[in-house]
């Protein structure tokens, strides 16, 4: 076996391999992250391959999305002039299988069905191949039942087994980080490298990333959540999508859940992946989607927060433009929120309104606390007013409040206080209400209030 320090010194290499033939998909993203957090960890390179050899299903659409989404996480990738894609490259698996071909490792196959088609088949020289598993030991398969194995369909068409092993041999890829669903291709491309003279990489078959009832995340029954879009679209941080992928899987054997992409690539240790599949736990990602929001620097969560509200009903309202109005809702709306696409969720569903509109639509039966009769609330609330036109500071105001609430009954004077100015039976507290509507705006909301109880 060779000594996992020793390859690690000839210079790591890896590879991320997609095929763009949809949607990037969530465990494709966790397969990605775990080769750079590898590569990144111990100093070597992470490089992207392209595997768009089935033309009719692979776009450049889909590459796109590849290449954004691989940054907008901050996963780049090396050696940019270098990436292979392997539909420009049949010139070189055409040379490879001729010299399989004339090595006497292939053969060009006439085939009983079809129309005088021709394949080439590796010939395979059968019995068990063995080989080392970072996270799964070692493991041995029998290659007999797999016959002669087709490489490529003709002599310009080859399969997706032989292009990935000319690629990484070419790459000088020491290490195979890929999905289990990959396993029982490995003695195949084992026997292919070693026809060819390649040196054997290190292969780590990374289990897969399971729906909670362990059911594989399949487009077909989980819909457009089992693509990085979904959670990018609705408002999830890169840094928590990575946070959340890492421990998939993987845990570092101590308490800490919250990390940052560097405390990762601190941590991580390919070693400690585990054999059976990792579940896609929602309330994990959005607890730490909350934990990253909260810890973005507060000019990011205004500019977030801003972004959300240009997306409402309420993105012409003269409140977006004002600091001092964005500061008090945010205190408000980090209370709140996992994700950021919740703000605009919450905000065209009407539950900030009151913030948003000065004087609230208001139902004259509801002013009143139910405990209390409409006059009460109205002597309330007019007492409120003359403490309003009295004092200068909001504090003073505050405190005078609070005081005619203890002397003339809590739900007498808060319950009025809060529903003229929210015209809601649900909202903040009204000092809160106050804070950030301002004085002139509650003043006016709390009148409204007196009109429609006159
Ligand atoms: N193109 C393959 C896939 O998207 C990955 C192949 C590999 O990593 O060897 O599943």
């Amino acid at each position: 076996m060779t000594d996992e320090k020793e390859s690690f010194n000839k210079g790591i290499a890896v590879r991320f391999a997609p095929s763009p033939t949809g949607p990037f998909h969530i465990g494709s993203v966790r397969t990605a992250l775990y080769n750079f957090l590898f590569a990144r960890k111990n100093g070597g390179k992470f490089l992207l391959r392209i595997e768009d050899t089935d033309k009719e299903r692979s776009t450049k659409e889909f590459e796109e999305n590849i290449f954004d989404s691989l940054k907008w996480l901050g996963l780049d990738w090396d050696d940019k002039d270098h990436l292979l894609r392997q539909s420009e490259r049949t010139a070189v698996y055409t040379q490879k299988i001729h010299e399989l071909i004339e090595k006497g490792a292939a053969y060009i196959s006439k085939e009983s069905e079809g129309k005088n088609k021709e394949v080439i088949r590796f010939k395979n020289p059968g019995g068990k191949i063995k080989f080392q598993d970072l996270i799964r030991g070692e493991v041995e398969m029998d290659v007999s039942d797999l016959e002669d194995f087709i490489i490529a369909r003709n002599i310009n068409e080859p399969v997706y087994h032989l292009t990935v092993v000319v690629d990484d041999m070419e790459s000088e890829i020491t290490h195979i980080i890929r999905g289990e669903d990959h396993i029982s291709n490995t003695p195949r491309h084992i026997l292919i490298l070693e026809a060819l003279g390649g040196s054997r990489p290190i292969y780590a078959h990374l289990p897969l990333v399971l729906a909670p009832d362990r059911s594989k995340l399949s487009k077909r029954k989980h819909g457009e959540s089992v693509s990085l879009n979904f959670y990018k679209n609705a408002g999830y941080l890169p840094e928590a999508i990575i946070n959340f992928l890492a421990m998939v899987g993987w845990n570092p054997g101590t308490d800490q859940e919250i990390f940052t992409i560097n405390e990762l690539i601190k941590d991580f240790d390919i070693k400690k992946v585990q054999k059976k599949g990792g579940i896609f736990n929602i309330e994990k990602l959005d607890w730490l989607n909350r934990e990253h929001i909260l810890k973005q620097s507060k000019n990011l969560q205004i500019e977030r927060l801003k972004g959300e509200i240009l997306k409402t009903k309420f993105k012409d309202y003269e409140k977006v433009g004002d600091p001092e109005f964005l500061d008090k809702f945010l205190v408000i709306i980090l209370d709140r929120i996992h994700r950021w696409g919740e703000v605009s969720e919450i905000l065209e569903a009407g539950e900030f309104d009151h913030l948003f509109i000065d004087k609230p639509e208001l139902n004259k039966e509801i002013i009143h606390w139910k405990k209390s009769t409409p006059e009460k609330a109205r002597e309330n609330l007019e007492k409120v007013v003359q403490i309003f036109n009295e004092e200068k500071t909001l504090e003073i105001i505050w405190t005078k409040i609070e005081k005619l609430a203890e002397e003339r009954g809590k739900g007498d004077v808060l319950w009025p206080l809060r529903y003229a100015l929210s015209g809601r039976e649900k909202s903040p507290d009204p000092f809160t209400l106050i804070k950030i509507k301002g004085v002139k705006a509650s003043i006016s909301s709390i009148l409204s209030a007196i009109e429609k109880l006159s």
